[in-house]
C-alpha cells in the first residue's frame, strides 16, 4: 500500500556520500516482534538500499492505534512513529506481529501487510497475515519491508514488470509469490535518482 505525502526533496544540494549518511533507516520493533526477525530485516535493508540501519529497543505497540476489533490502524501507527525523535530526514520502519489495517474506499478496516508514506519517513509492516505461509514467511515479510521503504523513497506502485518488488500486492498473496527481491530497471532508475547513490552501488542494486 502507499500513502500520498510530500516530504521529500530536501537534499538536492548535498553530495551522494552525505545523503547516504543522512538517510539512516531506523527500525522500531513492537513487542513481541522477535530480535531475530528485526536483525534479519536490518541486514536485508542494509544490503538492498546501501544505507545505515539502526535497530531501536522494542516498545509496546501504541494503544491509541487499537480499534474495537482488536486490530491496529496502520495510519495511526505511522503517525505515532513520526513522533519518535530522530534527525530530520531519517526514516523509520515499525515491525509488528499484530494485524494492521487501513481504510480502503468504503471498507473501514482493510487488512494489509504493510503501509508506507510515498514519499515520506514512516512505514509499518506486520507479519500477521504472512505467518501462515510456512517456509515463505520470512521471504515475504522481507519483500514487504523493502517495498514499503521503497515507497518512503518515493517509488510508486510499478506496472512495468510483475516480478518487481514495487508491484501492488492488493492485499493478496499471489503478488508475493511472483515478486523477486529485485527492482525493475524503471524503478531502479528512479531510486538511484532519488538516493543519488554512486555508480558502483547502482550496479550492486541492479544485480539483486
Ligand atoms: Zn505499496
Ligand atoms: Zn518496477
Amino acid at each position: 500500500m502507499c500513502l500520498g505525502a510530500c516530504r521529500y526533496g530536501e537534499h538536492q544540494h548535498i553530495s551522494p556520500v552525505a545523503v547516504v549518511a543522512a538517510d539512516t533507516l531506523f527500525i522500531q520493533p513492537f513487542y513481541p516482534a522477535s530480535a531475530q526477525w528485526t536483525a534479519h530485516d536490518a541486514a536485508e535493508l542494509r544490503a538492498f538500499y546501501h544505507v545505515p540501519v539502526v535497530v531501536l529497543p522494542s516498545i509496546r505497540i501504541y494503544d491509541t492505534a487499537c480499534a474495537a476489533s482488536g486490530r491496529y490502524s496502520a495510519d495511526i501507527l505511522l503517525h505515532c512513529l513520526s513522533s519518535i525523535q530522530r534527525a530530520r530526514g531519517h526514516k523509520i520502519l515499525g515491525l509488528t506481529t499484530y494485524d494492521i489495517f487501513t481504510r480502503k474506499n468504503n471498507i473501514a478496516e482493510w487488512g494489509i501487510f504493510g503501509l508506507g508514506r510515498c514519499p515520506g519517513d514512516q512505514c509499518i509492516v506486520s507479519d500477521f497475515r504472512l505467518r501462515k505461509f510456512k517456509g515463505k514467511t520470512q521471504e515475504f515479510v522481507t519483500n514487504v519491508v523493502l517495498h514499503e521503504i521503497g515507497h518512503n523513497y518515493g517509488l510508486p506502485h510499478c506496472s512495468h514488470d510483475n516480478r518487481c518488488l514495487m508491484n501492488d500486492a492488493k492485499g493478496t498473496i499471489a503478488t508475493l509469490y511472483r515478486e523477486q527481491k529485485w527492482l525493475c530497471p524503471h524503478c531502479l532508475q528512479k531510486l538511484v535518482a532519488m538516493l543519488r547513490i554512486p555508480g558502483d552501488m547502482q550496479l550492486a542494486l541492479y544485480e539483486k
